[in-house]
């Protein structure tokens, strides 16, 4: 849990803070669209641990959400039904010491470190969401018939699946190498961080494409493609935006 009301891309903006006392630590303060946070019996949360300090100034603690103060409501969102997203409340909530995730005020490297699998999980996620959506729509094409034959025999709708095919391919072929290179050790975030600002906004254009060649089924819930199309656009939000993963990837080129 790291993303607040008043700081998502900005993350170093944070205000839940914690407070030493006597065995452990105070918590009070506000996050939002936490996934997760309703159903869980604990969030690994993101606070400010020194009144000032920016990206220094943020620990990370184990926080039990059965704790008094503590409370969660969930939000309604247009994907991702499989799990809640939450708002929550923290109102000096105790936490242990023993809940410490990590060194205190080295929180900001944690999130960094983690940001680098995340990202990667969700490129991963997105060529294989690609290729589910793209396969299903393949059999529909040479399925569905249109002015006597199969709609994917049209050159409109084969090119679209070619395109289609390319993109997912390239996108594999970034991913795959951004592993490799994660798996074995290196520092991949230029990698990573392309991997992900090209498969998010690739993985919801084409779920798009598929749901025009279903036509009105693509749009009918029983066919999944719907569906696709709304999950698919968390991948652009989710994780740090495409504009944050340009910024990393432009900053980097020390522009
Ligand atoms: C379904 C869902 C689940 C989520 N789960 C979690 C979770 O479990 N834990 C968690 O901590 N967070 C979670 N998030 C939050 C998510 O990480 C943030 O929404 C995301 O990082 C963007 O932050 P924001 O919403 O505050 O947007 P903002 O930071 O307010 O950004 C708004 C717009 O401004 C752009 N922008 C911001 N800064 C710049 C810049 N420097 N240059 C150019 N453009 C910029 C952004 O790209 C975006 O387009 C979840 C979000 C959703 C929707």
């Amino acid at each position: 849990g790291i993303t607040e009301p008043d700081a998502g891309s900005d993350v170093a903006s944070l205000r839940t803070h914690a407070k030493e006392v006597d065995g452990g630590w105070i918590i009070s303060g506000e996050k939002c669209y936490i996934t997760n946070g309703v159903r869980a019996d604990f969030v690994v949360m993101a606070v400010k641990t020194t009144a000032e300090g920016g990206h220094g100034g943020i620990s990370f603690f184990i926080v039990d959400t059965d704790q008094p103060g503590y409370s969660a409501s969930k939000l309604e969102k247009m994907g991702w039904h499989a799990s809640d997203t939450a708002l929550i409340a923290l109102d000096e909530v105790f936490v242990p010491t023993e809940n410490l995730l990590g060194g205190i005020n080295e929180g900001f490297k944690l999130i960094m470190a983690n940001f680098q699998w995340e990202r990667l999980m969700m490129a991963l996620g997105s060529v294989a969401a690609m290729q589910l959506v793209f396969d299903k729509t393949l059999l529909y094409a040479a399925e569905r018939q249109a002015f006597g034959r199969p709609i994917g025999n049209f050159q409109a709708i084969r090119h679209k699946f070619a395109e289609m095919a390319t993109t997912i391919e390239a996108g594999r072929a970034l991913t795959y190498h951004a592993l490799r290179l994660f798996y074995d050790g290196h520092d991949a975030t230029r990698e990573v961080t392309m991997a992900k600002l090209k498969t998010q906004r690739d993985c919801f254009e084409v779920a798009d494409e598929c749901l025009q060649i279903h036509g009105g089924a693509g749009y009918m819930v029983e066919y999944g493609i719907e569906r696709a199309v709304r999950d698919a656009r968390l991948g652009p939000i989710g994780g740090g935006t495409d504009e944050v993963m340009a910024e990393i990837l432009g900053r980097s080129m020390g522009l």
